[in-house]
């Protein structure tokens, strides 16, 4: 190896280093007594991120639909040691009722430091057939909704210095069969929250937001939707839920989880024909 080539070498691990060192890393004490708001709390991610958050010590209010899931699922946050469990029923497909969560968070907890936007309402999982009004439901569920929450979280956001963190999904990058409606809802999270990223940068706004890219993650409704049908793998709800909540905390404007969903929604781009037909060939679908 000639000099030029040790030298460079050398260089860019001591650059590599240099940037790992220098990284600032998760702090879970930043997270005590913070005020946060999760959406889609009574199952799956969003109960698993509650109760992350209750281990850190924040002060949470949950929302779904089914009040008496969410009142568990607050009584064992303050047993994993939130320091304020609070829970709130809401239908995300009302014109009234995403706004009225925040407003109960706001009047609760003085304040917000984290909104975490998980819901999605159910949708089936197979070929479209031509139900527009499922589509315009989904639409208020899946995406209308994220944008009057956020809308009206804003100001204390800003405030607080705080963070939106919006969980989408790799079929927010990417199209997949059987699952139009759904895929449309995180293709539209993506531009929006995209473009009010950029935004509030160019205005040099407090508040961060974070969009999380997920794969196939194994909560029940999921995997009663593939199982048999894909052999993808799924990852656990509770590691995808703790990385959801590093990125908001950390600032970081992207996560993808698990890694290859990076790796999966450039791979689109680069090998277009290749990825088309992997994805139309990993499915167990017989017209
Ligand atoms: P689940 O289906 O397990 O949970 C959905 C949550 O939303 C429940 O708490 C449900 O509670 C609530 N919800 C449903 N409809 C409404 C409504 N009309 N109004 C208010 N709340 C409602 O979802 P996951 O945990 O699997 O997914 C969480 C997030 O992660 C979603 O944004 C999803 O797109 C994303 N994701 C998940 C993947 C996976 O494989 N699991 C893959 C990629 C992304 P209730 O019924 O009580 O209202």
């Amino acid at each position: 190896m000639g000099t030029f080539t040790k030298i460079l070498a050398a260089s860019i691990c001591v650059a590599f280093l240099a940037v790992r060192w220098t990284r600032p890393s998760f702090d879970p004490e930043s997270l005590r007594g913070a005020r946060v708001v999760v959406t889609g709390a009574s199952t799956g991610i969003g109960e698993q991120m509650a109760y992350h958050y209750a281990r850190f010590g924040a002060q949470i209010v949950i929302t779904a639909r089914r009040e008496k899931v969410l009142q568990q699922v607050a009584e064992k946050c303050l047993s994993l040691g939130a320091q304020k469990a609070l829970y709130i029923a809401a239908d995300m497909a009302s014109e009234s009722e995403p706004e009225k969560v925040v407003d109960f968070a706001l009047e609760k907890l003085g304040g917000l430091d984290y909104l975490v936007l998980n819901h999605i309402g159910p949708s089936p999982f197979h070929p479209w057939e031509g139900d527009v009004e499922h589509i315009k439901w989904l639409m208020k569920v899946n995406f209308f909704s994220y944008i009057q929450m956020a809308w009206k979280a804003l100001a204390s956001l800003e405030q607080s210095k705080g963070s939106l963190v919006i969980v989408s999904s790799l079929l927010g990058k990417m199209a997949s069969p059987f699952v139009a409606p759904y895929t449309s809802t995180k293709f539209a999270l993506n531009g929006f929250f995209g473009a009010l990223y950029h935004e509030l940068a160019m205005k040099k706004s407090n508040v961060s937001v974070s969009i999380c890219t997920l794969g196939l993650i194994d909560t029940d409704s999921a995997m009663e939707k593939v199982r048999g049908v894909t052999n993808v793998p799924a990852y656990p709800a509770t590691d995808a839920a703790l990385n959801i909540i590093i990125t908001g905390t950390m600032r970081q404007p992207e996560l993808f989880y698990p890694w290859f969903t990076r790796t999966v929604s450039l791979s689109k781009d680069w090998f277009p024909s290749v990825t088309s037909y992997i994805m139309q060939n990993s499915y167990n679908y017989i017209p």
